[in-house]
């Protein structure tokens, strides 16, 4: 079965009202592959700014963060009413830098995850080993924990509702890419791990997005690995480059 292409862009916490209306507008305005899945994930108090701008073209829009509620007493987090109610559909979840700067454990991100899927969101779960995880042969079983999380919580029915978007911690933000031979052998093992965990269906379906200092040079080969499925790109989606990232099947 073909996997539909998908690209995410991460913008981090960075933006403003003026550069976010102009990274949406010229996303908008550019001839982008329309078999590609555009996701970019914005700052909460921009995504009623960047949906709006984004309705009706085929970028669409995530918040980086949800909790666990719908609403209540709990200071500084936003949940998925929130972010529906503000034109979006998707989260981002388990990002590693919610995992390594803030503590975020992977019960509590499955649970998010949970929760975001029970109230209408589409998950881009994020995992990915250390750099010295890789380095003491723990890649597998770090990822496969950070998976297993995720499968405990949720139904295979809900799988249809989530991405996974594969990070090595190592390749973020630090221009140095996986090869695509060594993101490939990962991404091909994630697939026996979804068998093992949950089906060989949801194996075969759910998009595995490989993520880490992809680049307009980098992307082409990367892209071409058979179980790749796109890319979640945090620095270049903030530059001119992202289209091409997203043209990358052309
Ligand atoms: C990210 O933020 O998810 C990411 C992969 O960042 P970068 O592309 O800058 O490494």
């Amino acid at each position: 079965m073909a996997r539909t292409f998908f690209v995410g862009g991460n913008f981090k916490m960075n933006g403003s009202k003026e550069l976010i209306t102009k990274l949406v507008g010229d996303l908008k305005a550019a001839k982008l592959d329309s078999s590609v899945e555009v996701v970019i994930a914005v700052p909460a108090p921009y995504i009623d700014l960047a949906s709006s701008i984004a309705k009706g073209s085929q970028v669409q829009v995530a918040a980086e963060n949800c909790y666990v509620k719908n609403s209540g007493a709990f200071t500084g987090e936003i949940s998925p009413e929130m972010i529906k109610d503000n034109g979006s559909n998707w989260v981002v979840l388990g990002h590693s830098e919610r995992r390594h700067i803030f503590g975020e454990k992977d019960a509590l991100i499955a649970e998010k995850a949970k929760f975001a899927i029970e109230n209408g969101l589409k998950v881009i779960y994020c995992i990915g080993e250390l750099k010295e995880e890789r380095e003491a042969n723990k890649t597998m079983e770090v990822n496969t924990v950070q998976i297993e999380a995720l499968a405990k919580v949720i139904k295979p029915e809900d799988w249809k509702n989530v991405v996974i978007a594969y990070e090595p911690v190592w390749a973020i933000g630090t221009g140095l890419t996986a090869t695509p031979q060594d993101a490939q052998d990962v991404h091909k093992e994630l697939r026996v791990v979804l068998t093992k965990l949950v089906n060989a269906d949801v194996a075969e379906k759910t998009q595995i997005l490989y993520g880490g200092s992809v680049s307009g040079a980098t992307c082409v080969e990367l892209g071409a690995q058979p179980d790749i499925d796109g890319f979640l790109v945090g620095g270049a989606s903030l530059k001119p480059e992202f289209v091409n990232i997203i043209n990358t099947p052309q």
